[in-house]
């Protein structure tokens, strides 16, 4: 198919929904994109923080092709060893009790605000079920995780939506002016991503857990873009010292296949019990398989590797004329300008550069394995579109 016929197909055909790029991708290598027309990409977006360890990668397409090659799904009626081994490996490595498995972002976070209203409702009763959330935030797309993003924007046409959120700055004043006799939860990101990269004060979120856990409130951290080694860290509240009890996680964990993971830690690690909850693709071996391979390399060394390669980033892109700030953490940084990030992104996009754009800034999501020559190419495109 030609391009032209791509976009005339896709323009009469999906769904309106996307502010789509112009151009369509095909294939590609680590962290080179190809195009259909065969013209080359640096990719700082890995489609949204999922393709973690980049394009065609070895390790990880050799874990999805020998499972491919046993059983492609299996049900939850039955036991899977890549879900049972996935499920382990994130239990071990994070402390975390339980694992349930979704598809995406968004059910993972419905997981976690369900057992947060069931923990609670177990142990006090009906009616503390409220979930203060933040400001900026983005928990996804589905009425629940809709009514938990903390933007007006995200709350018009779809109504009514679900009760029992409340969204407080990123305060501790306005913490405890949303707080009632019926909160059961806090969840939040510690970087938001799409609303800008835009970093939590981390002497906040301690003071934040410690009056979580003077009250029994569950703390929710949503690690769906943070999470999987993104930041430096596996999980980005290591960084802060921070002792959640449900952390969900996806983007990266599938390395370009779906998956989410809703993390129980020991407070609610029992909450949960049989016919609660359920998904029919929850788990799915190949992408489990496939989750369980990139787990597995995240170890100190790459982790280092990557707060190494953020601090790089970060160095260099202040040196650029018209860069006023540069935030988050690792290989998830925003960079705020004076000019829009569409313009900047599809200027990038003519040099060979694709970025992202969250909010008002630009936000950049690299493969983790990205080489030092592709940040410096990196570097040079982005210092020729934003400085001009
Ligand atoms: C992307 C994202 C989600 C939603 O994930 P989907 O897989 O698109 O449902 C939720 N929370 C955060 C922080 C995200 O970045």
């Amino acid at each position: 198919m030609s391009k032209a016929d791509i976009f005339a197909d896709d323009k009469e055909y999906v769904a309106n929904t996307y502010a789509r790029y112009n151009i369509a991708l095909s294939s590609g290598n680590g962290s080179k994109l190809t195009d259909i027309n065969g013209k080359e990409y640096i990719d700082c977006a890995t489609g949204i923080g999922v393709n973690i360890f980049g394009i065609n990668d070895e390790e990880w397409k050799r874990a999805v092709v020998a499972q491919i090659d046993k059983i492609q799904h299996v049900c939850n009626l039955y036991y899977s060893e890549p879900q049972a081994e996935l499920a382990k490996a994130l239990c071990v490595k994070t402390g975390a009790k339980k694992v349930f498995f979704a598809n995406s972002g968004a059910e993972a976070n419905e997981c976690a605000i369900k057992t947060a209203r069931k923990y609670s409702h177990d142990k006090y009763g009906e009616g503390r079920y409220e979930i203060i959330t933040l400001k900026n935030s983005f928990h996804g797309r589905t009425i629940a995780t809709l009514s938990a993003t903390g933007q007006d924007a995200f709350h018009k046409n779809f109504g009514p939506f679900l009760e029992g959120f409340r969204y407080a700055e990123a305060n501790m004043p306005s913490v405890l002016a949303n707080y009632t006799d019926k909160t059961c939860a806090v969840m939040l990101e510690t970087i938001q991503g799409e609303s800008g990269v835009l970093d939590l004060d981390g002497e906040f979120l301690k003071n934040l857990e410690k009056f979580a856990k003077e009250r029994d409130i569950l703390l929710i951290i949503d690690e769906v873009q943070t999470g999987n080694g993104r930041t430096g860290y596996l999980y980005s509240y290591e960084a802060f010292g921070l002792h959640p009890d449900i952390v969900t996680t996806a983007k990266g964990l599938g390395g370009g296949l779906p998956i989410g993971a809703c993390m129980l830690f020991e407070k609610c690690g029992k909450t949960l019990t049989f016919g609660d909850h359920g998904s029919t693709f929850g788990g799915n071996p190949v992408a489990c398989a496939g989750a369980l391979s990139i787990i597995n390399r995240i170890d100190n060394a790459l982790l280092l590797e990557v707060q190494g390669k953020g601090a790089y980033f970060k160095e260099n892109l202040l040196k650029i004329k018209h860069v006023d700030n540069v935030s988050g953490m690792g290989l998830m940084i925003g960079i705020s300008t004076n000019k829009p990030p569409r313009e900047i992104a599809e200027k990038c996009i003519q040099k060979g550069l694709i970025v992202l754009t969250a909010h008002n800034n630009v936000r950049l999501l690299p493969p983790l394995n990205i080489k030092k020559s592709e940040i410096d190419e990196a570097l040079k495109i982005l210092n020729e579109v934003i400085s001009q």
